[in-house]
């Protein structure tokens, strides 16, 4: 099974991997996160305003 973590710092899911694609830092990972969501179109979504986010992808609603 692959490990699902969040990054603390920008909420992007990480499948299995040990860097951050998005914000390319390695000791941010956090195995404990609730929530998950596929923002789209940034520009649109209240929900990225909200994370601080501006890229597509997927995110984590709370890193722990
Ligand atoms: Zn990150």
């Amino acid at each position: 099974m692959v490990k699902i973590k969040a990054c603390k710092k920008c909420n992007s899911i990480v499948h299995g991997e040990e860097v951050c694609p998005i914000c390319k830092t390695h000791n941010h990972l956090s195995k404990s996160f609730v929530g998950m969501v596929i923002i789209r179109e940034p520009k649109d979504s209240k929900i990225a305003k909200r994370l601080n986010i501006n890229r597509p992808g997927k995110y984590a609603i709370k890193v722990r």
